[in-house]
C-alpha cells in the first residue's frame, strides 16, 4: 500500500491497575477507512485515545503523517491534522449549532473561520436549516452529524470517530453512517470504532478486530467473514436497545 498516513507500531498502554493495549500494531493507508472492532473492554476506545494523544502510551510508537506523535498532547496532534471526536456525543448541548461550529474552529486564522463554517453546513445542509438551535435538541443521529461537522470544518487529515453510532436507533445509525461515507468522499482518512460490525465493514476498506488488548484478526475488511465476526465478535452485532 502506499505510505501509510498512521502508523502504529508495538503500542502497550496501562492505566494505573492494568494494561489495556499489549503491542497493537497497524497502518492505515490515506483516504482509507480503518475500522476498529472488538467486544466491550477490548481496548477500542484506549486505541483511539492513545493516537489522539489523550492516553499516554507505555511502549511502542505512533506515526501521523511522517511524524512520530507518540506522547504528544492532544492539542499537539489536533493542529498536525488529527481530529478526535469522542464516544457518545462531541457536541456542546448548551449552545446553538452555529456556536458550537464557532467553537469548532476558534483556534483558526480569523480568516479562515467563517469559510471553515460554510464548508461543514455545506457539507452537512441540514445543520444550515437548524443553525440557531440548541444542539441538545437535536436528534441523536444530527447532534453526530454536528459533531462530524465540527470535526471537518478544520480540514482534518484523518478522523478517529469513536462508537459514533452508540445509543442510535438502526435508521439513525444509517444517517451517521452516511455522513461518515461524505467525509470521506471529501478525502479524510478515518479510524471508526464500532459496534454495528457489518455496517462498519461495508464502509471500512481495512478492519483491525481487538481481543482483550491485542490484535486478534487484520485484514482488508472484504475478507473479514462470518467465521472471524464470530470467533472474536461473538454477539457484538446485537448492541443495547437505541433511545433516540
Ligand atoms: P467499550 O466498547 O465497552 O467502550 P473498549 O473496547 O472501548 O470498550 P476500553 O474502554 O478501551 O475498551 O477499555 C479497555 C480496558 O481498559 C478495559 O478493561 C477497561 O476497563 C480499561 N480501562 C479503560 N479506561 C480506563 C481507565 N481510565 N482507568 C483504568 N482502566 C481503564
Amino acid at each position: 500500500m502506499s505510505e501509510p498516513i498512521l502508523k502504529i507500531e508495538d503500542l502497550d498502554v496501562r492505566y494505573a491497575t492494568s494494561q489495556a493495549l499489549f503491542g497493537v500494531s497497524v497502518d492505515v493507508a490515506p483516504g482509507s477507512v480503518l475500522a476498529v472492532l472488538g467486544a466491550n473492554g477490548a481496548g477500542k476506545s484506549t486505541l483511539a485515545r492513545a493516537i489522539s494523544g489523550l492516553v499516554r502510551p507505555f511502549g511502542g510508537r505512533v506515526v501521523f503523517d511522517g511524524r512520530d506523535i507518540t506522547g504528544k498532547s492532544a492539542h499537539h496532534v489536533r493542529r498536525l491534522g488529527l481530529t478526535y471526536i469522542p464516544e457518545g456525543r462531541g457536541v456542546f448541548p448548551g449552545l446553538t449549532v452555529i456556536d458550537n461550529l464557532k467553537m469548532a474552529v476558534a483556534q483558526e486564522k480569523r480568516n479562515d473561520r467563517a469559510p471553515a463554517i460554510d464548508r461543514a453546513i455545506d457539507m452537512f445542509p441540514v445543520l444550515g436549516s437548524r443553525r440557531s438551535q440548541l444542539a441538545g435538541s437535536l436528534s441523536g443521529g444530527e447532534q453526530q452529524m454536528l459533531a462530524l461537522a465540527r470535526a471537518v470544518a478544520v480540514l482534518p487529515k484523518l478522523i478517529i470517530a469513536d462508537e459514533m453510532s452508540l445509543g442510535l436507533a438502526p435508521q439513525i445509525v444509517e444517517a451517521v453512517f452516511q455522513s461518515l461515507e461524505e467525509t470521506r468522499r471529501a478525502g479524510v482518512t478515518i479510524v471508526l470504532s464500532e459496534q454495528f460490525v457489518h455496517r462498519a465493514l461495508s464502509l471500512a476498506d481495512t478492519c483491525v478486530i481487538l481481543s482483550r488488548g491485542r490484535v486478534g484478526w487484520s485484514g482488508p475488511a472484504s475478507e473479514a467473514g462470518t467465521e472471524v465476526i464470530d470467533r472474536y465478535l461473538g454477539d457484538a452485532e446485537h448492541p443495547a436497545p437505541a433511545a433516540s
